[in-house]
């Protein structure tokens, strides 16, 4: 099968190919999922991670307008406070007392006031009060009619000039920290006061003093923790973060909650070098994630203004960036996870498709390796068995049915190889037959040249011999009759002479008929049974003579045959001849003759020739008559017995054989007495 030959040789290649195609096929399938996804997910984390900074950035932004807010509402309730006891009748009251009593009664109102108001300083301040520099803003613009209200930073002295221990309470040492603006101070020991005041007019309205109050912010935790939580209320923050609030006197944490290390506040340290520069030195409002302290925050810093304007301090409300990029990256891995898991279950499932679209070629592969090694049957299989009716299935299918038609083609080869064989082989037996009838042939023929040159020489022969004798005899005649009575004593002799020489006539006569049949064919005369055998067996004395073999005769037969006696005798002869070369160590020659009847009518004779030799093998019998049949080697020709039974069956006669075992062979010519055609 050479088409098969070269498909599975080409198909030996495959493996490569077939794998490089699953695997085309899986890149195919996976390449959308593995580069779309990615750049899905690169995406998102960009524009997630820009979104999420600035809605938290927006956030920080809200709480510090909340905190600014309350800073505000703080500071004007402070401002409301002092206009409210200034335009109070209590104070009038107190005022319009006499000198004496009245500074008394003022610091016991003031006191109370104080008290009630949360007010770290609460004075009353006369019009008439020398200022040994130029006074607050909130003072001045008091003594000009207008109560006012403005963050101001107090000197430790002012402090202590306000209230005994302020300056104490203001006092804030100095704790370094990283990203810190140097600072060789050792602590921070000016105050940040809310500072407020308010006229104070007489029952005429003219300004009769200023109510001058505040509070001081340093260390204010009351403030600051009031601040943080309306800022950041409970449960205000997600996922665990925590909200910080701080006022800066410059760039030092003055009021905070933002923890150390230990949990203690942080008062004390110093705001980053950039927030410091961006904030305080050029006035803007920071919005970004700082590191404050410790950690990371997402910040928010204002500016505090006193009330000439300046920058003085700073707001800040943050809380703590780790929780929310946390919560960030749990959402982000979370979403990596579920790709990865899309993927996953794509590729399972791109590997189970591509594994049912490739199992035909796999089969088919299959297939031809298994023809390859000798099993003409292996087939890819049935479509249903297969699960596939794709296109492919349909090709696996189609191949097998191209591998039948290849089978049977294969097989209606091989038949007619084998038949090729036997026909091939019969020819040639045919063809050794037809040499060896032909060699045969030829040798008869050569031995049909030498008997027709023998038979004309025998005739010859003859002919030179006839005439002699009929000399002889005319001769022996004149010789008897020219001594008359005197050849009385001779007549015996002359008797055994003429006797011979008619017996020379006979055998020279048999002779020619032997030697040229065909002078005598066609000439049918009556002969019988005794005569033909008497004849026949003058011819074969000599060979009887020498292979010492008795003979036997029982001529029970008296019927006469019409044939040509030369071809008839010429059978027995050859019979004759056939047994005594069947006894070549001597024997028992029976010759039998007996009437041949059929339905009680008469046929003709039965002329039997039977010899004691080892007879003829049971397979021979059959090819016996056979043309060229001998068992003679060498000088058999194998024509003698068919010639025989052609020429008895030209009479309508018969010539058999027999063969009983042990007991010779025996040869029967049957003999019609009319010869039929
Ligand atoms: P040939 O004598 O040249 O072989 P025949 O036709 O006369 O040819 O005989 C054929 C064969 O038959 C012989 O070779 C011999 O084997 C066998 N045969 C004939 N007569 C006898 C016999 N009387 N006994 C045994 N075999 C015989």
């Amino acid at each position: 099968m050479p088409g098969l030959g070269a498909l599975a040789g080409a198909q030996a290649a495959q493996p490569a190919v077939r794998r490089s195609l699953r695997t085309r096929l899986l890149l195919l399938a996976l390449l959308p999922l593995g580069v779309v996804l990615p750049l899905l997910l690169a995406v998102l984390a960009w524009w997630g991670g820009d979104y999420f900074e600035r809605l938290l950035v927006t956030k920080v932004h809200s709480d510090l307008a909340v905190a600014h807010g309350y800073f505000d509402r703080v500071s004007d309730s402070v401002g409301r406070s002092l206009a409210a006891l200034a335009e109070s009748e209590r104070l009038a009251r107190v005022l319009r007392l006499a000198p004496a009593q009245r500074d008394r009664a003022i610091a016991a109102l003031l006191a109370s006031t104080r008290g009630e108001q949360r007010l770290d300083f609460l004075h009353f301040v006369t019009v008439d009060r020398k200022f040994r520099q130029k006074p607050r803003p909130a003072i001045a613009s008091a003594l000009a009619g207008g109560p006012l209200t403005s963050t101001e930073i107090f000197t430790p002295e002012e402090l202590a000039s306000l209230a005994p221990d302020l300056a104490r309470r203001a006092e804030t040492p100095l704790i370094a920290t990283a990203n810190a603006r140097p600072d060789r101070r050792a602590s921070e020991n000016r105050g940040l006061v809310i500072h407020a005041a308010a006229p104070v007019r007489d029952a005429s309205g003219n300004i009769a003093g200023v109510l001058e109050g505040g509070v001081l912010l340093n260390k204010n935790l009351d403030f600051i923790d009031r601040l943080n939580a309306i800022v950041y209320p409970e449960g205000a923050l997600p996922f665990g973060s925590a909200g910080t609030a701080t006022l800066f006197l410059g760039d030092v944490r003055v009021a905070t909650n933002v923890r150390l290390f230990a949990g203690e506040r942080a008062i004390g340290t110093r705001v980053s070098q950039s927030v410091h520069d961006s904030v305080l030195g050029h006035g803007k409002v920071w919005l970004d994630r700082a590191f404050v302290v410790s950690d990371w925050y997402v910040s928010a810093y204002e500016p505090l203004k006193n009330g000439a304007g300046e920058r003085i301090g700073m707001l800040y409300v943050g809380f703590l960036e780790a929780p929310f990029s946390d919560a960030g990256r749990r959402v982000f891995a979370g979403i990596v996870f579920l790709f990865v898991l899309v993927m996953l279950v794509a590729a399972v499932l791109a590997v189970v498709w591509a594994r049912r679209v490739f199992r035909p070629v796999e089969r088919m592969h299959a297939a031809m390796h298994a023809i390859e090694r000798g099993d003409a049957h292996a087939r890819v299989g049935v479509l249903g068995e297969l699960g596939s009716e794709d296109e492919l299935g349909i090709v696996a299918a189609h191949f097998d049915r191209l591998l039948d038609q290849l089978q049977a083609q294969t097989d209606a080869l091989k038949r007619w190889g084998d038949s090729l064989d036997g026909k091939v082989t019969e020819r040639t037996t045919e063809l050794e037959q037809a040499v060896t009838n032909l060699k045969a042939a030829q040798s008869q023929l050569v031995k049909n040249e030498k008997l027709a040159a023998i038979g004309q020489l025998t005739a010859g022969v003859a002919h030179e011999i006839n005439n002699p004798i009929a000399v002889i005899q005319g001769n022996l005649e004149v010789l008897r009759a020219l001594l008359g009575p005197q050849a009385e004593p001779v007549e015996p002799e002359i008797k055994l002479i003429h006797e011979q020489v008619h017996r020379i006539r006979l055998i020279v006569t048999k002779l020619l008929q032997f030697a040229r049949p065909h002078d005598y064919a066609g000439y049918l005369e009556p002969v019988n049974a005794p005569q033909l055998v008497q004849d026949s067996l003058l011819l074969v004395r000599h060979l009887l003579k020498k292979g010492h073999i008795a003979i036997e005769q029982q001529l029970d037969s008296s019927r006469q045959i019409l044939c040509n006696r030369s071809e008839v005798q010429q059978v027995i002869i050859n019979l004759l001849v056939n047994a005594i070369e069947a006894m070549p160590q001597g024997g028992l020659l029976k010759l039998a003759a007996e009437d041949w009847d059929e339905a009680d009518m008469p046929v003709g004779l039965r002329l039997s020739v039977s010899d004691s030799g080892p007879g003829i093998p049971a397979k021979d019998l059959e090819r016996l008559f056979q043309p060229f049949f001998t068992a003679k080697k060498p000088g058999g020709n194998g024509l003698g017995l068919w010639v025989s039974k052609t020429l008895i069956e030209r009479y309508g006669g018969r010539l058999t054989a027999a063969s009983p075992p042990g007991q010779g062979a025996c040869f029967t010519v049957w003999l019609r007495c009319e010869p039929i055609e």
